[in-house]
């Protein structure tokens, strides 16, 4: 696996796979763990979590530079994301009993009925570099706390991050094979799949690994969690407060530089309000700091690799051919490394490329609408369905659009974000299942009826 720094395009290492091997040692150790954690008592495994905590934020430079290196994002986002990863650990530390506890069920009147949760076995995690530590430990927590064991198939570009993530929970103290990396590629991912050790899997990232995870674990009649990609839209109504929205709007496309699942890539504005947002949008798009992500003051950074910068630049040019009108960016920057500046499209068909595929990038795409029944049937519109957002200034308004809104989650007057204290994943072609909450801790558990008389 190559380590490639974005930011300059220069090879960095190159960390060796491990063979088939060195897999079956870890699936075994998987097994063998798993027999002993499943029988830890809650506040052991409790207490752990707090120390996965600690850990992290104890190293929060040094992971925060792994991340950097890796895959480019700036510096001060990802000692953001070390922090919620302590914050994720703490939450599960916290709520795991209160999640998981038995849910008595009436109605049997000779009967106790009630539901368990038990831990299910081995979990495979197949997982994106966009997020390389947040996105692995908002599925290890849950599943280490309701006594499952973790395996990790990270994305080959963030093999550090992999190993790191592995450290951590050794550091805390969990026992050897409760949580594992595997330093593997895609294929060798979907034997792992097909290993009877492994009970089920969860993936984060693109439709087509999403499909092709789900058919191998379909094949084996395993359990799958998918979160795949999105293309919220961000309904901005005649009546909301723009300077409000266009903060927010700037924020919600350029988090990551722009490289995440749940950032707003559809701008939808009302006709009334239409100009003042464009304007002050452009103007705060590029206002935005791009530079090196080391540098504590960098907003914006390179993309992760040169094949995904190339493929966002391709679905720029293709709707400009189309006739989009680029208000601001639309080249890759002359300078080293995969840097993509801030972009926004206007005048956009809905089958243009910006509009109707996800865009993994800095590139946002404005679209103009003369009613609010418009705005909600342009956001609908995608075959995606992870987030959405919406700005009015009535409360009671908002609330209606976004019950109308096809979305895993809808947010009025502020960005999308996942929070471990609310579920998160999203409907149609972004995937099924939830993450976070009481809801991704129950994904991956086996609840039991139990009737006694
Ligand atoms: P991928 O979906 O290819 O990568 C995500 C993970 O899936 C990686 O661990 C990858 O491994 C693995 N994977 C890829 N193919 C297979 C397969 N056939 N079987 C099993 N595992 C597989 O994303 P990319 O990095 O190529 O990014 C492409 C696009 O995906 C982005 O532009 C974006 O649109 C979307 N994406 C969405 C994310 C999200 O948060 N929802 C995150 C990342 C990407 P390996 O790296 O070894 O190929």
């Amino acid at each position: 696996m190559e380590r490639i720094n974005p930011a300059t395009g220069e090879h960095v290492e190159t960390v060796a796979e491990h063979d088939d091997e060195a897999v079956e040692e870890r699936l075994a150790t998987a097994a063998d763990t798993y027999e002993s954690w499943r029988e830890v008592p809650m506040n052991e495994r409790r207490q752990l979590l707090e120390e996965a905590a600690d850990v992290l934020r104890e190293n929060e430079q040094h992971y925060a530079e792994l991340m950097t290196v890796e895959m480019g994002k700036p510096i001060s986002q990802a000692k953001g994301e070390v922090r919620k990863c302590a914050w994720v650990c703490e939450h599960y530390a916290e709520k795991a009993p209160e999640y998981l506890q038995d849910e008595v069920i009436g109605g049997a009147s000779h009967a106790t009925t009630y539901v368990r949760h038990e831990p299910i076995g081995p979990v495979l995690a197949v997982m994106p570099w966009n997020f390389p530590f947040w996105q692995v430990f908002r599925f290890a927590a849950p599943s280490l706390a309701a006594g499952n064991v973790g395996l990790l198939k990270h994305a080959s570009n963030v093999p550090k991050c992999a190993l790191a993530i592995e450290e951590v929970f050794r550091e805390a103290g969990f026992p050897e094979g409760a949580f594992q990396t595997l330093l593997v590629g895609g294929s060798a991912a979907n034997e792992v799949i097909r290993d009877d050790r492994v009970r089920a899997v969860t993936l984060t990232g693109s439709e087509f690994a999403g499909k092709q995870v789900a058919k191998t674990a379909g094949e084996e009649l395993k359990k799958t969690v998918l979160e795949l990609g999105g293309s919220d839209p961000f309904l901005v109504l005649d009546d909301a407060n723009v300077d409000a929205a266009v903060e927010t709007a700037a924020t919600a496309r350029l988090q990551n530089s722009g490289q995440s699942c749940i950032a707003a890539k559809r701008f939808i504005v009302h006709d009334d309000v239409y100009d003042e947002f464009v304007d002050e949008f452009v103007a705060e798009m590029d206002a935005w700091t791009v530079g090196d992500p080391m540098d504590e003051e960098t907003e914006v950074g390179p993309q992760a690799r040169e094949d995904l910068m190339q493929d966002l630049h391709d679905q720029v040019e293709q709707s400009v051919d189309a006739g989009a009108d680029c208000l601001l960016g639309g080249e890759p920057m002359d300078r080293e490394g995969y840097y993509y500046p801030p972009t926004v499209l206007a005048d956009l068909e809905p089958d243009m490329a910006v509009a109707c595929e996800e865009t993994f990038g800095p590139v946002a795409a404005v679209f103009r609408v003369e009613s609010e029944a418009e705005a909600v049937e342009l956001a609908n519109d995608s075959p995606y369905g992870l987030g959405a957002s919406v700005w009015t200034d009535d409360l009671e308004r908002g609330e209606r659009v976004a019950h109308r809104i096809e979305a895993g989650a809808t947010f009025v007057n502020e960005m999308t974000k996942s929070d471990p204290r609310l579920p998160f994943g999203g409907v149609g072609i972004s995937g099924y299942g939830r993450e976070l909450a009481a809801d991704g801790i129950r994904e991956f558990v086996n609840r039991k009826t139990v009737w006694v008389q």
